[in-house]
């Protein structure tokens, strides 16, 4: 009998894989996905815990799921099970036990491959029999989904690496997603294969640090990010690949020569920085420092020209002086992002930074994030006005807001709109002339007919 599932994913491109790969554990138990909360047999809230505010929002959204279960248990025969999964219920599972006793179900990302037979607990239960599962536990979770993956769409996700051993003091992953570990080769290419036979042509490598990847190959060695990105450019059909999120250390000669060889590899890289100071790198224990990742760039851009940066951010982080500030509005300016997102320093529980002295006032972090998201806007800005008149390869993956308009990504990550276009273009990588450029996305004509395996639109000075 089939069942209504109800998934709700707050935070990274992380919890957006998990959530797909959950539905795939519980498909074969007759869970189907639904857009909506009310009615459903199981609602899954999965979480993200890395700054207050998307914590915050997971209570509130449980205030409204308890009124659609109420709804639907009334008639005494009906369940909905209530699971909280994801980072919120590995950090704080039994408090969230504690204050909301209608969820039914909490469960951390390392434990989601147990579902079936949690959903069988829960559903066995007289009465209330609450399940809490937020271990890491000794086995691999990745060696006990199910091996074949849904469909997904053109652009598609695909972790190979989990957890992080960097410990940066201001962050929670680490405690939430346990210690680095790679996929093995294989196992990445095959499930890269299947998405690719079942319609995707993009795939967007996942892990908290990708870039440390160091997984099995087949025959006893390890192979790097930059190897992997080799052997799945192999792969007839598959046109686009990128990956996120990186950190500056891991950047090796491997992916930088990745960069150079590879024209599926997209011109596109998202690599944090976190700021400008190297006092406040040091105390963020980031292991980089601001020469250190300017010296990476420029190898970057020498093995691509046309490699375009995105980063992220944090202001007012302890003792971040006004200098400090300075230096990071500087690194802005010396090295240019075409994207970025930019936080208020979060104090996490638990994490070395929420101790330590001189934290920053709020109205000094609303000023300074206020200024750099200027800078940052008019960097995003004048990037995509070089775009203006230029050719540019757009993977078209759905319709836009307009009647008649498709969207997709350009090499760089805009979004790209077009009209006119019929509804078979939709999965097609198509040329289009550059007419309109917006603060968050271009607008263009088509120049010819869907190309396929083209290499990017490389070179905007
Ligand atoms: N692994 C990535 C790296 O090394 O930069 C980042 C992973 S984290 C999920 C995404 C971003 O959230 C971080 O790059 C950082 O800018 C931000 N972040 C993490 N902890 C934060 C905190 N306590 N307060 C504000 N922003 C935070
Ligand atoms: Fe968090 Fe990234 Fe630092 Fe790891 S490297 S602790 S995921 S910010």
């Amino acid at each position: 009998m089939t069942k209504k599932l109800f998934v709700k994913t707050y935070g990274c491109q992380m919890n957006v894989y998990d959530s797909q790969r959950m539905q795939d554990v519980l498909a074969p138990l007759g869970y189907q996905p639904v857009d909506d909360a009310a009615g459903a047999d199981m609602v899954i809230l999965n979480t993200c815990h890395i700054r207050e505010k998307a914590a915050e929002k997971v209570f509130s959204d449980l205030g409204r799921i308890r009124k659609h279960k109420k709804a639907k248990e009334a008639n005494g025969t009906d369940k909905m099970i209530v699971a909280v999964a994801g980072c919120v219920a590995q950090a704080e599972g039994a408090e969230l036990m504690r204050r909301e006793p209608m969820v039914d179900m909490v469960f951390g990302p390392q434990t989601y491959h147990r579902l079936p037979e949690m959903v069988a607990r829960a559903n066995r239960a007289v009465g209330r029999d609450r399940i809490i599962d937020t271990d890491f536990p000794a086995e691999e979770k990745f060696d006990h989904l199910p091996q074949q993956v849904s469909r997904q769409g053109y652009s598609a996700f695909l972790a190979i690496q989990e957890g992080c051993d960097k410990f940066c003091t201001f962050c929670v992953v680490p405690y939430t997603r346990g210690a680095e570990y790679s996929r093995p080769g294989m196992d990445i290419i095959n499930e890269a294969r299947q998405l690719v036979e079942k319609g995707t042509r993009e795939i967007t490598l996942l892990g908290q640090n990708v870039n440390a990847y160091h997984g099995d190959g087949p025959n006893g060695g390890e192979w790097t990010l930059g190897r992997l990105l080799r052997e799945l450019s192999e792969i007839d059909g598959l046109d686009r690949i990128r990956y996120t999120t990186s950190h500056p250390r891991d950047v090796d000669d491997d992916l930088i020569a990745a960069h150079r060889d590879l024209p599926k590899l997209m011109p596109f890289l998202h690599l944090p920085i976190q700021a400008g100071s190297d006092r406040v790198l040091q105390a963020m224990n980031r292991k980089h420092d601001g020469a250190s990742y300017r010296e990476i760039v420029t190898k970057l851009k020498d093995a691509c020209p046309d490699l375009a940066l995105s980063s992220d951010f944090i202001v007012g982080f302890p003792g971040e002086s006004d200098k400090d500030f300075e230096d990071t509005m500087q690194m802005v300016r010396d090295i240019t992002f075409i994207q970025a997102f930019s936080f208020k320093y979060s104090p996490r529980p638990g994490t070395p930074a929420s101790a330590m002295e001189l934290q920053v006032p709020e109205p000094v972090k609303t000023e300074r994030i206020m200024r750099l998201q200027a800078l940052l806007a008019e960097q995003q800005l004048e990037f995509n006005r070089k775009c203006l008149g230029r050719e540019m390869d757009v993977l078209l993956e759905r319709h836009g807001k307009l009647e008649g308009q498709l969207v997709g990504k350009s090499p760089y990550m805009q979004p790209a709109h077009v009209s006119g276009l019929p509804e078979s273009a939709l999965g097609q990588i198509v040329r289009l002339k550059i007419t309109e450029a917006l603060p968050n996305s271009l607008g263009g004509e088509l120049v010819d007919a869907p190309v396929q395996n083209r290499d990017s639109e490389r070179k905007i000075a």
